[in-house]
């Protein structure tokens, strides 16, 4: 059995710590910075064996390093990532098999938001960490990749089983409703997802982690063949991925 903590760094991230309860085997998601993940770190297990890295950017790794140091733990992200993130020890291609003690995680590549972006998947727990390429009701910023990478990224997500967890990288969940709700404006259940969203934040928990199956039917990015969608867009012949573009353009700018 898998045992995931949800972590609040900075303004708006998310780190999870992990730990396989048959093996003892603990690890951190994309920590954010030192003190904060460090802090869970010592009151609940005073060991961490893997850093594992979804992406490059500052806000996922600012702990990589106080962290090895102090835990002896070993990096574990992408192989094009290797030399832009510090010191790592394990460099996984798409498709590898990542063993984190008895549970298994699929490494799955999905560029667009940077070049090297992967995401943990693990069929028996079922859980992914999709860092910051899907969102909860939304998808992450085209940074290094193109539209069409980003594109099929995240359709290799929307193929997994409906019941796999999502843990993504970010509490962005309230804002991208704002976005999702001004295009599929008769969608029912985003209407009553965006009040559960709102309940939860109010009491300061996150919204986090959401079903495949509530964010096929309510995240625009996953809904870009809904013919509502593309006849509000006015793209009523367009394909899924000029549909998907011009969402994204458009929440660039929202
Ligand atoms: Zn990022
Ligand atoms: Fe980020």
């Amino acid at each position: 059995m898998l045992n995931i903590s949800i972590i609040k760094c900075l303004t708006d991230n998310y780190s999870y710590l992990l730990k396989d309860e048959i093996t003892n085997t603990v690890g951190i998601v994309d920590p954010s910075e030192f003190t904060t993940v460090d802090k869970e770190i010592e009151k609940k297990y005073k060991k961490l064996d893997f850093i594992i890295n979804t992406h490059h950017h500052d806000d996922h790794i600012g702990g990589n390093l106080e962290l090895k140091e102090k835990y002896n733990s070993k990096i574990v992200c992408s192989f094009h990532d290797k030399g832009v993130i510090k010191n790592t020890d394990i460099n996984l291609r798409d498709g590898d098999k990542f063993s984190f003690g008895k549970t298994d995680f699929q490494v799955i590549h999905i560029p667009g938001h940077t070049l090297g972006h992967v995401a943990f998947y693990s069929k028996g727990a079922k859980v992914i960490f999709s860092g910051d390429t899907l969102f909860s009701l939304g998808c992450g910023r085209i940074f290094e990749g193109s539209f069409e990478q980003m594109f099929s990224s995240i359709e290799k997500i929307k193929n997994l089983p409906t019941d796999t967890l999502i843990y993504c990288g970010h509490e962005y969940t309230e804002k991208n409703g704002e976005f999702a709700i001004s295009i599929d404006d008769q969608n029912k259940i985003l209407k009553e997802r965006i009040k559960n969203v709102a309940s939860k934040i109010k009491q300061g928990l996150p919204s986090i982690p959401v079903s495949l199956k509530d964010e096929l039917d309510t995240n625009i990015f996953l809904r870009c063949e809904n013919q509502k969608i593309k006849s509000k867009l006015q793209m009523d012949n367009a394909s899924k991925l000029e549909v998907f573009t011009k969402l994204r353009n458009l929440k660039d700018q929202f």
